[in-house]
């Protein structure tokens, strides 16, 4: 029988002292719960020095933004716990180390990444980390290939695949992703005077048939083990450092899909400098993010050939030239999922601070519509555009 039950601070504390892994685990005293996300509780646990320790991270049965009327399940700590234990084993330099998983409470132990910051929050305020994008697409290569075909035993595959099977929080990204926004839906949010054009997407064929595709990727591509959800708040960062966070959608779906993500959350925020910051700084700022989503494809690219070249065990997949033919197709669903990535985060109901800081309304709906526009001609040119470069001239020729 399961013995679920909600955390408070205190259990929480308890639960650190037997599974925290700390030397001294009687010096851990107090908890914080510091959750800001929308679905799950998260403590850091102090010691009586008042430094943060470990954190403890608990699944609760229902969406925590949403409450009990949007029930959940809990196998996404499983889920979550398992991904990041296994994108570890691959790229320890990258990824928060998760020290215990308990699958009756739901309840994850993973190391304290308070001297990180989220990188969403830096992003907004115009701190650059320079380092960042290299470090993100490093990230992605090594997690990728390394859960991908390219490498596993086919039996091995299979059995991965099985695993990770999370049918609830993909079904959350198959609506918020590829319905709502292209529907009249009750969930999505947008200024009112964006209708005509968010009106638009819902009537527009040919990209209906490109989002229908995605969608139809995403189900049925199980290219490699994906984060699922890397976007900007799910990236820590410090001088040098970065690290993945919150895995809770992890499944075997496209590669595009994880670095089109990454991408789009990049793009994003270039969409939203101009009501963030100053005008020079707002300039500055959306250079780097260019320079940024350059950086992720070229580690990311460059890194999957090169580990593709040394390690593939696949007779026919390890033939020259084919390794260069897949990252092709992940080229075009990076572009498309980047769309949609910046489509439903400013039509559907997942909305961002590089968004919700705007403070002035009419400079905010006019972000919100770079957006939408640059999300509509990404998906929509997705096949046809030829590399990175051509990419960057797109995006500033967009918006
Ligand atoms: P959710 O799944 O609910 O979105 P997250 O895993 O994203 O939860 O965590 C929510 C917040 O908790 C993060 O944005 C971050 O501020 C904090 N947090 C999460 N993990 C850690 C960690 N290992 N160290 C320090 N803070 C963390
Ligand atoms: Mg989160
Ligand atoms: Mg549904
Ligand atoms: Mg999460």
């Amino acid at each position: 029988m399961s013995q679920y039950r909600t955390f408070t601070a205190a259990d929480a504390v308890e639960y650190a002292k037997q599974f925290g892994g700390v030397d001294d685990p009687s010096t851990l005293v107090s908890a914080e719960e510091i959750g800001d996300g929308n679905l799950n509780l998260v403590f850091k646990i102090y010691d009586n020095q008042g430094k943060s320790r470990v954190v403890v991270k608990q699944a609760l049965p229902y969406v925590r933004c949403v409450g009990e009327s949007w029930p959940l399940t809990l196998d996404r700590a499983r889920l979550e716990a398992q991904t990041l234990v296994e994108h570890y084993k691959h790229c320890p330099q990258h990824t928060v180390q998760i020290t215990h998983y308990d699958a009756e409470l739901a309840v994850m132990v993973m190391e304290d990444l308070s001297s990180h910051r989220i990188w969403r929050g830096e992003l907004v305020q115009g701190v650059y980390y320079p380092e960042a994008s290299r470090q993100l697409g490093e990230y992605l290569a090594q997690t990728l290939f390394h859960t991908s075909d390219f490498i596993l035993h086919p039996h091995q595959k299979k059995a991965e695949v099985a695993r990770f099977i999370n049918p609830e929080m993909c079904e959350i990204t198959e609506d918020l992703f590829f319905n709502d926004p292209y529907t009249d839906h009750e969930r999505n949010k947008y200024p009112e005077a964006l209708e005509p054009l968010v009106a638009s997407l819902r009537h527009d064929d040919a990209l209906r048939i490109a989002v229908a595709g995605l969608k139809h990727r995403f189900f049925a591509n199980a290219e490699a083990l994906l984060h699922g959800d890397i976007h900007s708040g799910s990236i820590f960062v410090a001088d040098g450092s970065l690290k993945a966070i919150d895995a809770e959608f992890g499944y075997f779906g496209p590669i595009g899909f994880d670095v089109g993500t990454a991408l789009g959350n990049l793009l994003i925020n270039y969409c939203g400098l101009p009501g963030l910051l100053a005008p020079r700084e707002a300039a500055d700022g959306r250079e780097q993010r260019l320079s940024d989503v350059r950086d992720v494809w070229i580690a990311f690219a460059h890194r999957f050939l090169e580990l593709a070249e040394a390690k593939t065990t696949d007779v026919a997949m390890a033939y020259p030239g084919y390794a260069q033919a897949f990252l092709r197709k992940v080229w075009a669903d990076t572009i498309g999922y980047c769309g949609t990535e910046l489509i439903r985060r400013t039509v559907g109901m997942s909305h961002v601070a590089d968004m919700k800081l705007i403070k002035d309304e009419a400079m905010r709906t006019e972000c919100i519509r770079n957006a939408i526009t640059l999300g509509r001609t990404l998906i929509l040119a997705a096949d046809h555009i030829e590399d990175v470069e051509a990419l960057l001239a797109r995006i500033r020729q967009a918006v």
